[in-house]
């Protein structure tokens, strides 16, 4: 019954019937939006599924002022249609969130994905039917459907993070989190706002509401490293220089470590081995060129306390430059590795704390109190807040698809098969969850990337698959359990071998409490895509097939 209404349980129960679809893909972001295209492209059915009214994923949800992409957008965009990147322009180096979101509005009708998307629908549960080798999935609406292949395209940022501060509710004002913001501008013109979190939503949107509210309050935990963005319109030369060769422009950023940034790729020399003079010279140039290659300035940072320290010290001495007040510039001094949080890249950020109407309060040392009807308390002091803003970030990775009560086989649930933390072949595939694809999961480069190069490669990794299961007539295809074990291990090798591990960031899961503190990304662009390919030509090693 294509597109009707179904109940959970009886389609479950007559699932001799053929499924209904090829694929269902969760999620129109855009993973989801170009696992659809490839779907109809290598003539499967497919159903997209989407919580929210629109396309777009990060960009439909994120609409708070000041944001905008940390990838350069002639960067940051898909490759896969040379027609699509020849014929769009960028308008800044930045681009700001309306115009990614037009983007995604264009490539949906650009490719006519609409007709097999289906908005305004949360998927809640998805089991796999052992009988026939398909998924069952059902839908809060109370509606449900069936395919052989369940693709979650849920995004790795997707499932806001509000802390559950005592008082929570008992707030009179509004309260906005940035990555579920209203749809309609909201106006803070002679409004005294409380901001918490001052991680890449906080230092983007902080700047832009201070220049309109009367007063910001920002409550910090833990201080942040910002890189100046140094964003500008985007000139008519530089796009055209870039797209006379934009498929080896394609080529060299994802041979970059973090699969961007080819124009000023990291260096090999060591922080260490470099003079003083000479390391405060490279230091500077990145900052001056901006951005998140500030990182690859020297090839030991991400593995050498000392050296990042350097760098670390640097930017410190950046803080203490921009902020008048001594006091305030401390307190926004990060003491942690850089980089082992995601680095932020901004547009004033630091700059903003010598404005008269914004006060900079730690919650480090005295975590917020309590929320309460007129605004929130710390440190012993009642704020009065006309609103809030949290900017308290994600659930990320496994968020969104535990939110999903996912059964495999012999309904093992997979809040179960991750209670030690998120296990997965690649990224790609779970053991004990029969064809069923995750793009960008966790074990995999993901978000420490230019995430549409990271979903390009696992959506085609999948379309080839689900293919290759087509034309040799398989029903079933299957993580096996040891090489699932084996590429837990090789991840969380690699990490060890790295400064990431070392501080509280959302990649470990360390944002929310009692999630378990597993580092969750691949480090490692280049390599891990070879590996991707080598499974496939060792008619993929490390699946089963049936
Ligand atoms: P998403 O865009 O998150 O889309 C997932 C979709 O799945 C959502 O629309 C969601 O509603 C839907 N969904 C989830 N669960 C369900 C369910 N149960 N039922 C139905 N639908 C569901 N990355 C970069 O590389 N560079 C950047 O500059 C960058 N900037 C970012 C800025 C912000 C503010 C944020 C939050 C993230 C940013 N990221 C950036 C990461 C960004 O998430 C990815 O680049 C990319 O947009 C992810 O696309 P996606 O399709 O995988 O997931
Ligand atoms: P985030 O990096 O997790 O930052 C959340 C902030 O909230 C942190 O400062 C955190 O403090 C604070 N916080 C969380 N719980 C708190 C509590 N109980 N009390 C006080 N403070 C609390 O989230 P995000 O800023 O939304 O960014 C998430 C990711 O999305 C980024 O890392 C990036 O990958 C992506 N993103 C990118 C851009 C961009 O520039 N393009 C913009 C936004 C988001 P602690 O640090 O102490 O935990």
């Amino acid at each position: 019954m294509l597109g009707g209404r179904q109940d959970f349980d009886e389609l479950e129960a007559s699932m001799n019937d053929p499924p209904e679809y090829d694929v269902i893909i969760v999620g129109a972001g855009f993973a989801g939006l170009y696992m659809l295209h490839r779907a109809r492209g290598i003539g499967l059915s497919a159903r997209l599924v989407e919580a929210g009214s629109g396309v777009g994923g990060t960009w439909y949800w994120n609409r708070y002022p000041g944001a905008r992409c940390d990838v350069e957008s002639m960067e940051y965009s898909y490759q896969f249609s040379d027609e699509l990147q020849q014929e769009w322009q960028w308008s800044e180096r930045y681009a700001s969130q309306p115009e990614i979101l037009n983007y995604l509005n264009h490539v949906a009708d650009r490719f006519d994905l609409r007709p097999d998307i289906q908005f305004d629908t949360r998927v809640q549960r998805a089991n796999f039917n052992e009988a026939t080798d398909c998924w069952v999935v059902g839908t809060e609406d109370g509606n449900a459907m069936s395919a052989r292949f369940l693709v979650m395209a849920t995004g790795c940022l997707s499932s806001a993070n509000t802390p559950d501060f005592p008082g929570s509710g008992s707030f009179e004002g509004p309260t906005f989190h940035t990555g579920r913001w209203p749809h309609d501008p909201v106006d803070f013109t002679g409004q005294r706002v409380g901001i918490i979190g001052t991680g890449s939503s906080g230092i983007q949107s902080i700047p832009v509401i201070a220049r309109e509210a009367r007063e910001v309050v920002v409550f910090q935990r833990t201080a942040t490293y910002s890189v100046p963005a140094h964003n500008i319109p985007l000139a008519e030369e530089e796009q055209r220089a870039i797209k006379a060769d934009y498929a080896g422009f394609r080529e060299r950023n994802s041979q970059q470590p973090f699969a961007l940034g080819s124009r000023l790729p990291g260096n090999e020399a060591l922080a260490l081995s470099t003079e003083p003079e000479e390391r405060a010279k490279v230091y500077e140039d990145r900052w001056q060129h901006g951005g998140l290659p500030f990182l690859g300035a020297f090839g030991d940072l991400l593995f050498d306390g000392k050296a990042n320290d350097t760098a670390a010290e640097f930017v410190r001495a950046k803080i203490r430059q921009i902020v008048k007040d001594p006091v305030v510039a401390e307190r926004l001094a990060p003491t942690t590795v850089i980089g082992c949080k995601r680095l932020c890249v901004d547009s004033g950020y630091y700059a903003t704390f010598n404005r008269d109407n914004v006060e900079l309060v730690d919650v480090g040392e005295s975590p917020i109190e309590e929320i309460t009807p007129r605004g929130l308390r710390s440190g012993g002091r009642e704020y009065d807040l006309d609103c809030i803003v949290f900017a308290t970030g994600f659930d990320a990775m496994t968020g969104a698809l535990l939110q999903i009560d996912i059964r495999g086989r012999d309904g093992l649930r997979l809040r179960d098969a991750w209670a030690e933390g998120p296990r997965t072949y690649l990224g790609l595939g779970v053991a004990g969850f029969p064809n069923m694809f995750t793009i960008t999961g966790p074990g995999s480069p993901s978000v420490l990337t230019n995430m549409v190069v990271s979903i390009e490669q696992h959506v085609n990794w999948i379309a080839d698959c689900l293919e290759y299961l087509g034309q040799n007539g398989y029903q079933r295809i299957e993580a096996m359990a040891e090489a699932q074990d084996g590429w837990v291990a090789h991840v969380n090798g690699i990490a060890n071998f790295t400064l990431f591990p070392s501080c509280n960031s959302w990649y470990l899961g360390a944002n929310v409490p009692g999630k378990p503190r597993v580092f969750m990304p691949l480090v490692g662009f280049p390599p891990y895509a070879e590996k991707c390919d080598e499974v496939v030509a060792k008619g993929y090693e490390g699946f089963i097939t049936a």
